[in-house]
């Protein structure tokens, strides 16, 4: 291992060289270990398959602990090929080995998962009296959770045969028409002429420009993006409506009646619940505005432009080295808690971050993990910016949370998405308060307050709008085939609701929708990170209030993993998601960060 001195002299800018180190799962893309583990849990499935199928029913609660056991191993076996698979296409997307290796991976999870796809019907099928029987059996304790969670879809669910038709299916549906996107907008450059001189970028180099000071370069940066991805509109936009039909045909043969209720059930949550939060965020959309006048003050303009969002406000913005962001992240982290630091060094130390700027790889930042038994792997592009740094930190949160949770069953393992951004963001703000509690200088203060207060429009304002777009999408796509414009129209009614006059949307953002995959690969995702992040705003706010003694009870909660429902894991720390002021708190944080750089742009005037 290297010392701290060799690698603060040859981790630059661009975090060169910090490489996630996957030899841990497979030796290569041909690693013959690979289609050893397919073929092993393609045989210990058909033993399962042998030993339970038609049986379940007749099971004891002990019984059945050590058959959920057993589908817990197996579904690790089965799920390491693709794990790796998939983080190896994330890494480098056109590298055709790995692209390879995500087809046969799924295919052969595919195959797999439908020798067993019985065992959670059976499961399902079993009548609520006998469920309660085997719940009392104490080796069926860890798997209360599970079992009550999955028996929430038996209205929606199908017979056997027609289950296993639908995975079949999937992979030349849904799962080719995603993978076609993703290979695409993976092959996108984007010739951007920078300071005079043409340049082909990635998406990450493109998207960084947007937080760079020349006003024109931000502008004429985004536009080359999105007009790049408006060539490949008929593409696209067949992806798009492809994947808003599949939904509804499915939707349609499960009798679900709303197009959300499915996610709402995967995330544990009350569909009243949401939308008591999504109303809750529109009602603040005049909050996002104040403060998109405010930075437009602050840039000196009249009228924000969207490509001036994330304008530094400083006119140099201080660049960090790879090696001094890890640095500052720690000691943040360890002066909130001394186990968030250590967890976070093994990331750093164990090579579990892959952080170098590449062209072809995956765009965004992402912690991926497999099961409670392997540690998580981060990726992000690391461009020495400030924005960069909270990323990482922010991803560093997830990796602690995943670290936590290691102590669960793998079915307990994952927590539910709305509470996935509880240690994330949270690490985001210790981050921030640490670098506002260390600066003295006014314009570095302000600059991390907008830094803190982008970040919150971009979860909690934005990821609202994109939800309501992905509905309307969905409810038009109803009645019939949408256009590219069809699409673009309900994107910009959206986002105008959002900015009101307080930002001028530039004309290429009619096709803001084309690159965000969330539509394409997790659906109604976005609606979770509003809801994840202002919960955290709240519960950083009892942190603020009560202090260290906070502190193991939020540890507690991280720990849970998804053992709980969301309501029943907050209930415990005291915090009941039902009430209408639950939310009101969130908003009350993030009125707080505004008045504070209020009053820091006052005393500078
Ligand atoms: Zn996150």
């Amino acid at each position: 291992m290297k010392s701290e001195d060799e690698i603060m002299q040859t981790v630059g800018l661009k975090a060169e060289g910090v490489q996630w180190n996957l030899g841990e799962l497979y030796a290569g893309p041909d690693d013959p270990r690979i289609e050893a583990d397919l073929a092993e849990a393609r045989q210990q499935a058909d033993a399962f398959a042998q030993q339970y199928r038609g049986k379940i029913a007749t099971l004891d609660g002990p019984g059945l602990a050590r058959a959920l056991g057993e589908y817990e191993r197996l579904s690790e076996l089965e799920g390491r090929p693709s794990f790796y698979a998939n983080l190896l296409f994330a890494a480098d997307t056109q590298n055709q080995k790995a692209q390879q290796l995500v087809h046969r991976t799924r295919e052969a999870a595919t195959e797999t998962s439908n020798l067993v796809v019985f065992f959670s019907l059976d499961l399902i099928a079993l009548d609520d009296d006998r469920v309660s029987v085997l719940l009392a059996a104490p080796e069926m304790a860890d798997y209360r959770h599970y079992l009550e969670t999955i028996r929430r879809f038996k209205p929606y669910t199908l017979s056997e045969k027609e289950e296993q038709l639908i995975n079949q299916k999937t992979l030349t549906g849904r799962s080719a028409f995603e993978q076609l996107y993703e290979e695409l907008t993976g092959s996108l450059r984007f010739r951007v002429s920078v300071d005079g001189q043409e340049q082909e970028l990635s998406d990450g180099e493109v998207m960084a420009l947007l937080r760079q000071p020349n006003r024109e370069l931000r502008k004429h940066a985004f536009t080359v993006f999105l007009e790049t991805h408006a060539r490949q509109s008929l593409v696209i936009t067949s992806v798009f409506n492809t994947m808003f039909l599949d939904h509804k045909v499915e939707c349609e043969m499960r009798h679900y009646d709303d197009v959300v209720l499915p996610t709402h059930l995967a995330n544990e949550i009350a569909p009243q619940t949401v939308d008591a939060m999504m109303q809750a965020v529109e009602r603040h959309y005049p909050l996002a505005q104040e403060y998109f006048r405010l930075k437009a003050r602050l840039l000196g303009l009249d009228t924000l432009k969207n490509t001036d969002i994330y304008a530094p406000i400083a006119a140099e913005a201080e660049q960090l080295t790879f090696a001094q962001a890890q640095s500052l992240i720690l000691t943040a982290f360890g002066r909130f808690n001394g186990q968030f630091a250590a967890l976070a060094t093994d990331f750093f130390q164990k090579r579990w971050i892959d952080a170098e700027v590449r062209a072809g790889k995956r765009g965004g930042a992402f912690c991926a993990a497999l099961t409670p038994t392997h540690h998580p792997y981060i990726l992000s592009s690391y461009n020495g910016t400030s924005r960069d740094v909270s990323t990482l930190a922010h991803e560093l949160g997830h990796g602690i949370h995943y670290s936590l949770a290691r102590k669960q069953n793998l079915m307990n393992y994952d927590a539910p998405l709305v509470l996935a951004e509880t240690a994330s963001v949270f690490a985001e703000i210790v981050l921030t308060r640490h670098l506002l509690a260390e600066t003295k200088n006014p314009a570095a203060r302000r600059a991390l307050l907008c830094d803190l207060l982008e970040e919150i429009y971009g979860t909690v304002f934005r990821q609202t709008a994109l939800t309501r777009f992905e509905m309307a999408g969905h409810r038009q796509r109803r009645s019939g085939q949408l256009s590219a414009d069809d699409i673009g129209a309900l994107w910009l009614q959206e986002q105008q609701k959002l900015f009101g006059d307080s930002v001028e949307m530039i004309p290429a953002y009619r096709w803001g929708w084309t690159y965000i995959s969330h539509f394409i690969h997790s659906r109604f995702y976005c609606y979770s990170s509003s809801f994840g992040e202002l919960l955290t705003l709240a519960l950083f706010q009892r942190y603020l209030d009560e202090g260290e003694t906070f502190v193991p009870s939020y540890m507690r909660l991280l720990e849970s993993g998804g053992s709980q429902r969301p309501e029943h894991a907050l209930a415990q720390i005291g915090i009941d998601i039902n009430q209408p002021e639950f939310w009101d708190r969130g908003f009350r944080v993030i009125q707080g960060f505004l008045t504070d750089l209020q009053g820091e742009v006052a005393s500078s005037q």
